[in-house]
């Protein structure tokens, strides 16, 4: 696990949040608790006047978050490539749907029209579109705060990893804190307000 005392820097408050992108599975075949999980996540930002930004599929834990949210009343935005609306089934009722040419162009304008990344259970997908987000911060393109959301030690093994890559040498000690880590969903607009800042001035306009 990444100790919380390696997270020290501050990041603005969470008013500066307006939106917040999701990245999480396009399934919802594992552990019930994580549908309930997206779907919290969605009626808690929707709540708190924030809107989210995900993949635009109707499918698994995508699906959840987005009902949770819409359902209370929130503004959701979808973003999916023409190929995959078939294959993830896009959401009906979103707030806007956002049709791209391509996988690279959908996770530019999520980046784009999010204030922060927040991280859910999921598969490859949620992988690839977790390391970007870090690696362009790490790079210094960004200073978004990103928050995992460790539920029931779902991601210690990719925790341990960075641990262990960065014992290894091959994680800078300051780039481990890059990754705000919190086990509840409740916990995720609290982490808002106090998420690392990047280590360096971002430059979005290398991306
Ligand atoms: P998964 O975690 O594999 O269930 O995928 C979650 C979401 O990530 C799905 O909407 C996938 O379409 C999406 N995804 C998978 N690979 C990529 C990629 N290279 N770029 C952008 N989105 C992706």
């Amino acid at each position: 696990m990444i100790p919380a005392a390696r997270i020290t820097e501050v990041h603005p408050v969470m008013a500066d949040i307006r939106s917040l992108c999701v990245y999480c599975g396009s399934s919802d075949a594992g552990d019930p608790g994580h549908r309930a999980a997206a779907h919290a996540l969605g009626r808690m930002a929707a709540g708190r006047g924030i809107t989210i930004i995900f993949g635009g599929g109707h499918v698994g834990l995508m699906g959840a978050l987005a009902d949770g949210a819409l359902g209370a009343g929130g503004r959701v935005i979808g973003i999916i490539p023409e190929h995959l609306m078939a294959r993830e089934v896009a959401h009906a009722g979103v707030s806007e749907m956002i049709v791209t040419d391509s996988m690279h162009t959908r996770k530019r304008r999520m980046f784009e029209l999010s204030d922060a990344f927040c991280i859910l259970p999921g598969g490859m997908g949620t992988l690839d579109e977790t390391f970007e987000i870090i690696t362009w911060k790490q790079l210094g393109l960004h200073d978004k705060p990103i928050i995992l959301v460790n539920l029931n030690g779902f991601w210690d093994p990719l925790l341990a990893m960075i641990e262990h890559q960065a014992e290894g040498g091959y994680i800078r000690p300051q780039h481990v804190g890059l990754l705000r880590v919190v086990a509840r969903i409740e916990s995720v607009f609290e982490a808002l307000t106090v998420a690392p800042a990047a280590a360096v001035a971002p430059r979005e306009d290398r991306l």
